[in-house]
């Protein structure tokens, strides 16, 4: 992908985010879910979060996730509009905690739901500005709701993760092959 270290990084943060929402029990019920959270994804310049931030964070990680479903291009653009208008952002460089100088987007005294629209939202319209925003996807195992970024070079990742819904899928299509009753011709040769 033409994305910098930083912007990867965030997206990668944006997908964590929609996928807390996509599995069998929500990932982001509470505080305590809200600090694991900004501590998992190394989020700076956080203070307490408070329940404010979590209904927030909860309202910012649906607008996210019909970012990323949306299913044509005039769409994401308007809906990324929408977002990253209603967002202070404020670009200036930094070099916090060992990092080196790199740019951040929040504005001074941002929220944390804000922090993070300024930080995906960028992330996500350089996506769109380099009109790769088909790499934003939604797996394509039919009982997975995750999103994610296809990085491969020739945008052929479908699934999440290969290790899991893609080996998922795999063992599926195998054994649907292997079945006599699934296909026609197998059919006839099983019963002679
Ligand atoms: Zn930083
Ligand atoms: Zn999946």
């Amino acid at each position: 992908m033409p994305f910098g270290h930083d912007m990867v990084y965030s997206l990668a943060t944006v997908v964590e985010l929609i996928n807390t929402a996509t599995g069998d029990h929500d990932g982001l019920t509470d505080i305590d879910d809200l600090r694991t959270f900004v501590r998992s994804r190394r989020i700076s310049g956080v203070g307490a979060v408070t329940v404010r931030d979590l209904t927030e964070v909860r309202t910012l990680r649906t607008d996210f996730h019909d970012i990323f479903t949306s299913s044509d291009r005039v769409s994401v653009v308007t809906r990324l509009n929408k977002l990253l208008g209603r967002t202070r952002i404020t670009p200036r460089l930094t070099e916090h905690d060992g990092f080196s100088l790199h740019v951040h987007y929040f504005a001074p005294g941002a929220s944390l739901a804000e922090h993070l629209a300024a930080e995906c939202g960028v992330a996500l319209a350089h996506v769109l500005a380099e009109n790769e925003w088909e790499r934003l996807r939604k797996c394509r195992a039919p009982d997975c709701d995750n999103v994610f970024v296809d990085e491969s070079r020739n945008r052929s990742r479908v699934y999440c993760d290969s290790r899991t819904c893609g080996n998922r899928m795999h063992v599926a299509a195998y054994r649907a092959r292997r079945r006599p009753e699934s296909g026609q011709g197998k059919k006839r040769q099983a019963l002679g």
